[in-house]
């Protein structure tokens, strides 16, 4: 029942009826893959969008949900294309907000997880437009989900830490060792990005925990082509070449992987 003396629907009203108030952009969270794990805010912020900017890492199952008058625009290195310069994405989405399209910048897992959504939304904002973000399952919870690992599991680890592999060449390098030693206190790691180091990461990281440190890597976490592999830190590289495994994955390391084997969702990433 709507309330007497206000509009049925504000949102809509705003939205349908011409140009939005304010120029607006919406950066969503697309999840790790699997359409099922967007939000009920994700799902809407798409279906009303007029333009969307989409990286690489968004399911193509996801984009149904967009309305086919809506321009799609890859931002991403898919179909083997160089990787859209920052600058561009950053402008084009300022120039359709400003011209009154409801542009929605879609992003794999959360925005502001490794998604360089916080200096897209300071420079909208530099612009005087408004920001929205939208929530996303980050790769890194969804990762450990599918190995029915609970990242936080109170006989195991206090914490968690969220890491990157692939450190700026503009700022200070990654000290695995000093991350190696918070975890060796019971903070589960989690490593986006770091496949393609798995060597350097294992070093520095021998330098602190020892090699029998129940490690993971999830390649794909929740799409169909979902694989992974249980090993050990002494093995892991070993482990990902063996099995194949390649970007997009997360490498967890922690005593919470002897949770994983517990409740038995062990999948191999290839059948024996
Ligand atoms: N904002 C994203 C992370 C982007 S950085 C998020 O919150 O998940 C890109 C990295 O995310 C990849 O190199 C990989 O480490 C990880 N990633 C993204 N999607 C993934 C998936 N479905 N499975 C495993 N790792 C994934």
């Amino acid at each position: 029942m709507s309330t007497p003396g206000r509009p049925k629907c504000e949102f809509r009203s705003a939205q349908h009826g011409g140009l939005p108030m304010t120029p607006t952009v919406h950066l969503v969270g697309a999840g790790p893959g699997d359409p099922e794990l967007l939000t009920v805010k994700a799902i809407r912020a798409i279906r009303q969008a007029t333009v969307l900017l989409v990286d690489e890492l968004v399911g193509d199952g996801v984009l149904r949900y967009a309305r086919r008058s809506a321009r799609i625009v890859p931002v991403g290195k898919r179909g083997g294309c160089a990787s859209t310069p920052q600058a561009f994405i950053e402008r084009l989405m300022a120039t359709e907000a400003l011209k009154g399209e409801r542009v929605v910048r879609l992003k794999g897992g959360d925005p502001f997880v490794f998604g360089r959504g916080g200096e897209e939304a300071a420079h909208l904002r530099a612009l005087g437009i408004r920001v929205e973000v939208v929530n996303g399952i980050t790769s890194g919870l969804a990762a450990a989900t599918a190995l029915g690992a609970p990242l936080t599991h109170r006989d195991h680890a206090h914490g968690v830490m969220l890491v990157t592999g692939h450190a700026r060449s503009d700022g200070e390098p990654l000290h695995w060792p000093t991350l190696a030693a918070a975890a060796a206190q019971g903070l589960t790691l989690v490593v986006y990005m770091g496949v393609a180091t798995v060597e350097s990461l294992q070093q520095g990281l021998l330098g602190a925990l020892p090699a029998h440190t129940p490690v993971a890597v999830v390649q794909h976490a929740s799409l169909p082509t979902q694989r992974h592999v249980l090993a050990t830190l002494g093995e892991l590289p070993q482990a990902v070449r063996r099995e194949g495994l390649g970007s997009p994955a997360i490498i967890v390391v922690g005593d919470v992987l002897k949770a994983a084997a517990i409740v038995g969702r062990e999948r191999p990433a290839r059948a024996a």
